[in-house]
Order: structure tokens, then C-alpha cells, then sequence
């Protein structure tokens, strides 16, 4: 039986795992940190559990296409399902008094957003109906490019035509098309609910996969990976969780094993990097490594940037107030960062993560690529940045009560920056999901090959921009059935 190595315990390095144990492989994961989960991980504060994962599990409800590959890697469990953030309900943007519920059903908002601005009737009509369209686009899943017969990649240009319709949107960017609406609801919609510099067809492309039916709420977003991690370990697979790996070890153009920080070596057949490529490129392997299409995008930001957030942990006394059944943009006094000016912040209620008597709370902003470079750099000086996180924690604090005095006192739980998601994951420039597009920028896959190392493949969200859990998880059925075919075995899910 061969041998596979795995670089990094995220979910796309725990479902290769899972995937490479059912194929007939011999497995061993080593991941850096003491837990599995990598962006998707938890912590407890002072009794309340705090949670950096999503919440929200897109095409795993039943009917959903992504539901039997996380089946497949045993990701899924009967505490997951519809709950408080319902699935009619994506999120909501406030101003003033006014709310715009992001709802699931395309007719639904449709006539929400025309109820707030009668106005806007004509340019609404068009975004819904993009907006139908690319919340049905499902990426593809079933195999990689290359490994397509004829009569698969036609049909995949039929879905490559309906993703064709959004190329008049691609050159301006969502603040444009943002100022093509009257209301100033609908303006934040497209200007700040995607990634920041977005253009406006990845802004579409965002929105409606934010609306993309069939999902599952997770409880706690750490719970995949330890479902995960049960699966591979129940097929004979092993996980060393506090192992980080110090470099691939090469013999010509042939990884023979992999180099610990504990200085034991792990030898293997195969080798899956299944974090950050910046990561492989920088330090596990050499800059000559790199897969092009990936050099490529980390090479021009201007077209394929990244970006992270800042989130602050809230407690406040008693239930909470609001009915925040999802995510809610809430305006509030205007505060600068880094030279940016901000007047709303995304919060977010977290069900099940607060002791009785506490409601637990998350506030959030989002950080550009110059702002994670930023923070980044001011982490290299621990007091430094210590004293900078404190004091824009406090900020964010004193702007959720302003904006909202009923509330009374909160209590400061914790916070994170883009350098906690890089110290932690090592993720590049601390961002949480992979690239995303810019005007100009073109949405492809990575092969995930290593040129110069012929048994090394990565695995993991930033081969399919923008990344996210559905990316994992496809990378790595893609990165085993490349396996598979180098082996010369036929693939099972
Ligand atoms: C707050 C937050 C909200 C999110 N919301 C959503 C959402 O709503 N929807 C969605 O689809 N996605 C969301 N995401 C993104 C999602 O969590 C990620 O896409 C996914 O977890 C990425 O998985 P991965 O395995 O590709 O990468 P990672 O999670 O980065 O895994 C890489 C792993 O490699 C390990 N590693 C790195 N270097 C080494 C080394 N030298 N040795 C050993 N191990 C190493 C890391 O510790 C890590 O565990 C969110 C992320 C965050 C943080």
C-alpha cells in the first residue's frame, strides 16, 4: 500500500485523509497546531466558546451537491440543520431604522428590495435576475480540467456559458456598479458585503452563492473537523496534531518524506501539501516550486487580492435584544482604521456559545490587503501590536453601544486580526479564504502540481479562488483522484 504524507490538519487536509484511507492509501497527517480544523477551530474564553468557522455549510442540506462528498468524509451529524440562522435568511444590511433581509428566495428579496426603493425597479429587476442565476451556478465538482473526457468538458462549457453572462461585469469593479442604485442599502449591498475592491462580477458571483440553496447550519464550525479527524482515524488513518513540518525532503525530483520541527523524519511515497502554497513555496520546499497559475496570482493584487477581517468578542448581560437570526450590517458612529473610514459593522450572534445569562456576541470589519500587510507587519513587535489590538477592540466596543444604548455594557471577550489567522494557519497574509477578483482578474482553477516534484500535490482552498469550505473540500477530492490516477487505481468516494 502506498504511502501518503499530509502537510496541514485543515478540512481540506483531513477530507484528502479521509479520502486517501477509503482509496486503499496509508495515511498520516501532521498538523502544526494541537487541534485539527485549521481556519475552521474554536476556542473557550472566560466559559463562553468562541468560534472562527462558518456557519453556514453551502450545498450540504439534503438535495444539495455538495452534500454526498461531505458525507463521503464523515463531516456530517444530526446536530447540524436548520436552526437560528434559517435558511430563508442570508443576512441583513441596516440603516437607521431600515433593514434589507438578505432572503434565500430570489422572488422574496425581489420584492423586499423594491418595497425599500421603488426607484431603483429597473436596475433591481436586472440584479435579481443575476443574482437567480448565479446563486444556481454550482462550480464544477466532479473531476479537475485535465482529467475530463470530451463530453464532460461540453458540458462543463455550458456552465462556463452561464458564468459568460456575468463578463459585462467584470471590468468594473462593485463600487461602480454599487452607484448604479439610488438606495443606499442597496449600494452596501454590492459595495460592502463582498470582499473589498472586488469587481462587480465577482461581487454577483459572491452574493449569489451567499443565497445558494440547500444549506446546513453548524452549531460550532470546529465541529467538522473533529468529525473529520473520528472518520480518518476509524479508517486506519493517523493524525499527529503539534507537529508542524519543517521542510519536504527531496530526493531529486521525488519527495521522499517530510523534515518535523521535532526533528524526527516521516518517511512516505506520496506527499500532499494541504496548506497555504505561499507556505510550500517560502518554506517547506523553495520559490522554484510554485505552480505558475499560482505565482501568478500572488504576483498581481491588483487582480487577485486577498483580505481578511478584524473581529472583536462581545459579552452582554441577558438574552439578546435583537433578533439577529443571521449576520446583520448595523450602522454606528464612524471610526478610521488605517485610513479607512468605517460606519457599520457586521455582527453576529453566537447561539450555544455563552454561558446562561449571556448573550455572546461577535462585531466585525473588513480588512484589506494593505490593512493585513499592516497588521502583519506591527505583529512582528508583540507589545506593539498588543497595545494596537486592545485599542481598536475598545473602539469597536464603544461603537456597538453607542449604536445601539439599550444594550448597556458589554464585556470584552477576545479579539482577532488578520495576524491571529497567519500566526495560527500560517495563512497568507492572514486571509481566511483564498484570492479573490479584482476588475481583471479571471476565475480558474490551480492544478495543484508541484513542478520539480513529481509525487507532491496541494490540496486546499486557495487552488480554486475564492476559497471557502466548498474549495477545500473539492480540492482534495480532485487532489485523490489524481492520486488515484498515478497510481493507476480507479477513484471511490
Ligand atoms: C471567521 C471565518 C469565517 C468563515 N466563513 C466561511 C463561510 O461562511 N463559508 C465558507 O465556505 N468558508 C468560510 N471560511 C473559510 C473556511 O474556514 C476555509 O475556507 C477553510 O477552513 C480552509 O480550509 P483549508 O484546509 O484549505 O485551509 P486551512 O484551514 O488554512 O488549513 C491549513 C492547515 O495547515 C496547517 N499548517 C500550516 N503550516 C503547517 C506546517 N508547516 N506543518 C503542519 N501543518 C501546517 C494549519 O495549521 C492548518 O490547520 C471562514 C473562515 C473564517 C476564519
Amino acid at each position: 500500500m502506498a504511502k501518503v504524507l499530509i502537510v496541514g490538519g485543515g478540512i481540506s487536509g483531513l477530507c484528502a485523509g479521509v479520502l486517501a484511507a477509503k482509496n486503499g492509501f496509508t495515511v498520516e497527517v501532521y498538523e502544526k497546531n494541537a487541534q485539527p480544523g485549521g481556519l475552521c477551530a474554536g476556542w473557550t474564553r472566560r466559559g463562553f466558546r468562541l468560534d472562527t468557522g462558518p456557519r453556514w455549510l453551502s450545498g450540504a442540506a439534503p438535495g444539495g451537491e455538495m452534500r454526498p462528498l461531505w458525507q463521503a468524509v464523515g463531516a456530517l451529524g444530526e446536530e447540524m440543520g436548520p436552526g437560528e440562522a434559517r435558511p430563508a435568511l442570508a443576512f441583513s444590511l441596516g440603516q437607521g431604522q431600515t433593514m434589507l433581509p438578505l432572503l434565500r428566495c430570489p422572488e422574496d428579496l425581489e420584492e423586499a428590495m423594491l418595497h425599500l426603493s421603488p426607484r431603483d425597479g429597473p436596475e433591481i429587476g436586472e440584479l435579481c435576475r443575476l443574482l437567480r442565476r448565479t446563486s444556481q451556478l454550482s462550480f464544477p465538482r466532479e473531476k479537475p480540467l485535465d482529467m475530463m473526457m470530451a463530453w464532460e468538458k461540453v458540458r462543463l462549457g455550458a456552465h462556463l456559458t452561464a458564468r459568460g453572462r456575468l463578463l459585462p461585469y467584470a471590468r468594473q469593479s462593485a463600487g461602480e456598479y454599487a452607484r448604479s442604485f439610488h438606495h443606499p442599502l442597496l449600494q452596501a449591498l454590492l459595495e460592502k458585503v463582498p470582499p473589498p475592491g472586488a469587481s462587480a462580477s465577482f461581487a454577483l458571483l459572491w452574493l449569489g452563492q451567499a443565497l445558494h440553496p440547500h444549506g446546513l447550519y453548524l452549531p460550532q464550525g470546529a465541529i467538522l473537523a473533529q468529525r473529520m479527524a473520528a472518520a480518518l482515524e476509524a479508517l486506519g488513518g493517523r493524525l499527529f496534531t503539534g507537529q508542524g513540518v519543517e521542510r519536504i525532503l527531496l530526493s531529486g525530483s521525488r519527495a521522499r518524506g517530510l523534515l518535523l520541527r521535532s526533528g524526527r523524519t516521516a518517511l512516505g511515497d506520496y506527499v500532499i501539501c494541504a496548506c497555504d502554497p505561499w507556505l510550500v513555496r517560502s518554506r517547506l520546499l523553495g520559490p522554484s516550486y510554485l505552480d505558475p497559475l499560482l505565482g501568478q496570482w500572488y504576483s498581481a493584487p491588483e487582480k487577485y487580492p486577498v483580505s481578511s477581517f478584524l473581529t472583536v468578542y462581545l459579552a452582554i448581560p441577558g438574552q439578546s435584544p435583537l433578533p439577529l437570526e443571521a449576520p446583520a450590517l448595523l450602522p454606528c458612529p464612524p471610526f478610521s482604521l488605517a485610513g479607512e473610514t468605517y460606519d457599520a459593522l457586521w455582527l453576529r450572534r453566537h447561539p450555544g456559545g455563552a454561558p446562561n445569562g449571556f448573550t455572546l456576541l461577535s462585531c466585525q470589519i473588513s480588512q484589506s490587503e494593505h490593512q493585513c500587510d499592516a497588521w502583519l507587519r506591527l505583529a512582528q513587535n508583540k507589545e506593539a501590536y498588543g497595545v494596537e489590538k486592545h485599542r481598536v477592540a475598545v473602539m469597536i466596543k464603544e461603537r456597538l453601544e453607542q449604536a445601539l444604548p439599550s444594550w448597556g455594557q458589554s464585556r470584552l471577550l477576545s479579539a482577532t486580526t488578520p495576524a491571529s489567522f497567519h500566526r495560527v494557519t500560517g495563512a497568507y497574509k492572514g486571509s481566511p479564504m483564498g484570492f479573490y477578483l479584482a476588475p481583471g482578474g479571471k476565475l480558474q482553477n490551480s492544478p495543484g502540481l508541484v513542478p520539480g516534484a513529481d509525487n507532491c500535490l496541494l490540496t486546499g482552498q486557495w487552488l480554486q479562488p475564492p476559497g471557502g469550505l466548498s474549495a477545500a473540500l473539492t480540492m482534495a477530492k480532485f487532489t485523490l483522484q489524481r492520486l488515484c490516477a498515478l497510481e493507476g487505481q480507479e477513484f471511490h468516494l
